[in-house]
């Protein structure tokens, strides 16, 4: 047989690709995904099996192209060269056959690196379940009850085997220590062929051995029904329960106490001999102790209909499907989801279904469990590492197809995927945007969904009552069919919305008001009634923008028209974060010439005190940066909200997320100013989708909702729309002002962001690297360098540039010409360099 060679990825931080041979004895382990021990230098590492690779066996001829890239090295020996067999070192060890990676994980990994600009290391780093770093160390599982036929007087097998019956899992190392090396491999890759066997990586800080539960079974099932009629005369509590374990079989011993059966009955059975117990091992199920909700309805609404056959009709049909289904809050998006997926899975196929964010989630995890038991699976941050790696590996094997998880779950091995769902679509928490590590990089999930759904020939619906402004583009140009609910179920009617204009309120004292009149009669109301109030500052935490108090305009950009943000420093306190703009701020409003001029932004601390102050008794409950640093501080503020504890939830726009409290029938936005000055081109469209969901929220029960949103631009279009939830006019306008600057979705977007401590070697490092850019001829303009909105974090001084034109390819080219020179000056300067494609804030 010829030696099979092939392309290993190592993950960060060495990132990089190279080409090992495959001994004989390891061939039928390896394929795409598999993770693999190769030397490196004089060091094991870690990495992942690309795909197979042939090597040329004799040198090219000058200008011959080589039949694929070629790696830059091998084993750490060869660079630049063409490989040639005997360059090549050996892998060392599989570490996992059954790895988590699939081989379509691999090929959605090697888009995602092309396409966000990254190592492909980082790319398939990312795509192990969160939490999980391998190690070089391997555990050996011993699975069947003894050696089959096949392997009698296989010396070495037979001891490993007898090994790992005395002590259960052993690591191979400890194999080794017990019994020589030589042969030790060989004998564990035939004890897994003769799946005798399953090894499996250690995962380093995750708590791997399994749980175990207390059991118990009828010991002997002829004796215990020969005996019942007896024990039912003397013992019938003993009676019921033997009945019980023999109708349904092994029963955890809590489930029975939990039936009303003691722990007496129980010892009662044991010392009869009827009843014995053993430590079971549990098969983690994340899902066990979900209560689940009732049936869903039978008969869809005529909308409903209308929306769902175009999309079973193209899972009869197959082939890749994409849609986007808008509906307005309560319109029965997600029975339309139900629908999809049962129909996906009858197919024998996989589904995806994405979430912002788990934690906000439970209720529609309730319904897809109520409606599929135990064929859903979920993947959130609160599960353990082990729990995490288990249930990819499920997937992975097929055992489990239904997946419902937050952005990550995109890249988890579900196997065939005939569908994806991506709820919420707009939703900012689909990007990973993980700029602060060593390896920064970024992607959107909801876009490699859509690419995923293509590669697998799947359809994918996204869902949303506010789409992105892609999406919508999309849908409106045919590449996305546009599916519609356009009214709640019923009719219920939505919120009634108020929009106070916080220019005609009076002074109090030097200031004006922070709540208009017409927001504290109605929170007064609300007090007397019992009823609740959701309060929402929305004020992140970027530097603040400059505004008139008299016509509310902020101060911005001539070139970009993006707020201006407030630096201080001398004489030039305005910045324009996308071209460098700097000036003074103006003492005249360019927009009214009234003088009154000021810094903008209070924040949640300043409210609740002035609550405090109109309402002494009221109870508040704050939710914002500062009271949720902790674990859990978000869902227990949010049920000791729900549970009646405070009459207000106050806080930053986390309070406007997954908000469904039946009492509330007053949501108060403080301003929307803040939003809509936002330094990023994206700033309308965010307050339309906050405003929009926080007035889909208020009156969700019996009682009818109301809406109060405070503010000095009555007339922004943004705000208007929201108000009316009329999505429709503020996609076109906002489309027309993004087609005029070139912003997405007809333009494209690469940011670079420089970060250092040196404030001066980081602008050093982002004007060399504009420079670099600029040299470059294209369709296409470098913005910047400009110091980042939130210039310094965390003791690091940030700058950033804008690539902007209207054709991705070309941009991307650009970059990636560039990027490497770009890195070498920036580590030079000891400063480091991210880059983010398509970025979704550029704050
Ligand atoms: P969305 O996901 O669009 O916010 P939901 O799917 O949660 O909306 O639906 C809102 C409410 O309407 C839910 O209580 C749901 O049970 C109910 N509902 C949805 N479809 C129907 C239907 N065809 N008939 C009756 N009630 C429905
Ligand atoms: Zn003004
Ligand atoms: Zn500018």
């Amino acid at each position: 047989m010829s030696r099979r060679y092939v392309e290993v990825a190592l993950p960060p931080p060495l990132s990089r690709q190279l080409t090992y041979s495959v001994p004989v004895d390891l061939v039928e382990l390896v394929q795409p995904g598999t993770i693999v021990l190769v030397p490196l230098q004089r060091r094991l590492v870690t990495g992942f099996v690309l795909q197979f690779q042939t090597l040329a066996d004799s040198p090219p001829e000058p200008g011959e192209e080589s039949p694929r890239p070629l790696p830059q090295a091998a084993g750490g020996q060869v660079d630049g060269r063409r490989l040639r067999p005997g360059d090549v070192r050996d892998i060392a060890q599989v570490l996992d056959a059954d790895s988590p990676l699939s081989p379509e994980i691999v090929e959605l990994c090697r888009w995602m690196a092309a396409y966000y600009l990254l190592p492909l290391g980082r790319a398939l780093a990312a795509a192990l379940p969160p939490g999980v770093k391998l190690t070089s160390r391997r555990l050996v599982h011993p699975l069947s009850g003894g050696l089959p036929p096949a392997l009698d007087g296989d010396d070495m097998a037979g001891r490993v085997w007898e090994q790992l019956a005395a002590s259960g899992s052993l690591q191979v190392g400890t194999l080794k220590h017990r019994l020589g090396s030589s042969g030790l491999e060989q004998a564990l890759s035939r004890l897994r062929r003769a799946q005798c066997i399953d090894i499996r990586p250690v995962l380093s800080g995750s708590k791997m051995s399994a749980k175990q539960q207390q059991q118990v079974r009828v010991t002997d099932m002829a004796r215990a029904r020969r005996e019942m009629p007896e024990l039912q005369r003397r013992a019938p509590t003993q009676a019921s329960c033997l009945e019980y374990v023999i109708t349904h079989g092994a029963t955890a011993k809590r489930s029975l106490v939990g039936r009303g059966f003691s722990y007496g009955v129980l010892k009662g059975l044991g010392s009869r001999g009827l009843l014995e117990t053993v430590a079971q091992e549990m098969i983690r199920d994340p899902l066990a102790h979900l209560e689940t909700d009732g049936p869903e309805p039978q008969t869809l609404t005529d909308d409903q209909r209308r929306v769902l056959d175009p999309i079973l009709a193209a899972l009869d049909s197959g082939g890749f499907f994409p849609a986007l289904l808008h509906g307005v809050t309560g319109s029965g998006k997600t029975l339309i989801y139900l629908r999809a997926v049962e129909r996906a899975l009858s197919q024998g196929r996989g589904a995806i279904v994405l979430v912002p964010e788990i934690a906000l989630a439970w209720q529609m995890v309730r319904r897809f469990k109520a409606h599929f038991g135990e064929a859903v699976t979920v993947l959130h941050s609160q599960l353990s590492n082990g729990e995490r790696y288990d249930t990819w590996r499920r997937l992975r094997r097929g055992e489990q197809r239904l997946l419902i998880g937050a952005r990550s779950a995109i890249l988890a091995p579900v196997k065939d995927v005939g569908i994806i769902i991506v709820d919420e679509e707009h939703d900012g928490s689909y990007i990973q945007d993980d700029l602060n590590s060593r390896q920064p990089f970024a992607y959107s999930a909801r876009d490699l969904a859509v690419v995923r759904a293509r590669m697998a020939g799947a359809a994918i619906i996204l869902g949303s009552a506010t789409p992105s402004l892609e999406s919508y583009w999309n849908a409106r140009m045919g590449k996305y069919r546009a599916l519609s609910l356009p009214s709640r179920i019923d009719d219920r009617p939505l919120a009634r919305v108020d929009v106070v204009d916080m220019r005609r309120e009076p002074f109090q004292g030097k200031q004006r008001a922070l709540f208009s009149r017409s927001l504290r009669l109605k929170m007064r109301e609300r007090l007397e009634r019992g009823e609740q109030i959701v309060l929402l500052q929305n004020r992140r935490g970027f530097a603040p923008a400059v505004s008139c108090t008299s016509c509310g305009e902020a101060v911005r950009c001539d070139h970009c028209h993006v707020s201006l943000t407030f630096h201080r420093s001398q004489g030039e306190d305005m910045r324009c974060h996308y071209c460098d703009y700097r000036g003074p701020v103006p003492r005249i409003c360019p927009s009214c010439g009234s003088t009154e001029v000021r810094l903008e932004g209070v924040g949640t601390q300043q409210v609740e005190k002035a609550l405090l102050e109109q309402f002494p008794s009221i109870r508040v409950i704050r939710m914002d940066v500062d009271t949720t640093g902790w674990k859990g501080a978000h869902d227990t503020l949010v049920e000791g909200f729900r549970r009646g504890e405070a009459d207000v939830l106050l806080g930053t726009q986390m309070v406007a997320k997954g908000l469904d409290f039946p009492l509330v029938t007053l949501v108060g936005v403080i301003s929307a100013d803040t939003g809509l000055h936002a330094p990023d081109f994206r700033a309308a469209e965010r307050s339309f989708q906050l405003l929009t969901q926080v007035a889909g929220r208020s009156g969700r029960g019996e009682r009818p909702g109301e809406v109060v949103i405070q503010t000095r631009l009555p007339a922004e279009p943004a705000l208007v729309a929201a108000a009316g939830q009329d999505y429709e006019s503020f996609a076109e306008g906002e489309l027309a002002q993004r087609r005029e600057a070139g912003f997405p979705p007809f333009g494209r977007l690469v940011c670079f962001r420089w970060r250092g401590p040196d404030e001066s070697s980081v602008e050093r490092a982002a004007r060399l690297g504009v420079q670099r850019l600029k040299r470059q001829e294209g369709n296409w303009a470098a913005l910047g360098p400009s110091p980042a909105p939130l210039a310094r974090l965390r003791g690091e001084y940030r700058w950033q540039a804008l690539l902007l034109g209207p054709v991705p390819g070309e941009l991307k080219g650009a970059a990636r010409d560039v990027l490497g020179d770009m890195r070498e000056v920036a580590d030079g300067l000891g400063v480091s360099l991210a880059v983010v494609v398509d970025p979704q804030t550029t704050m």
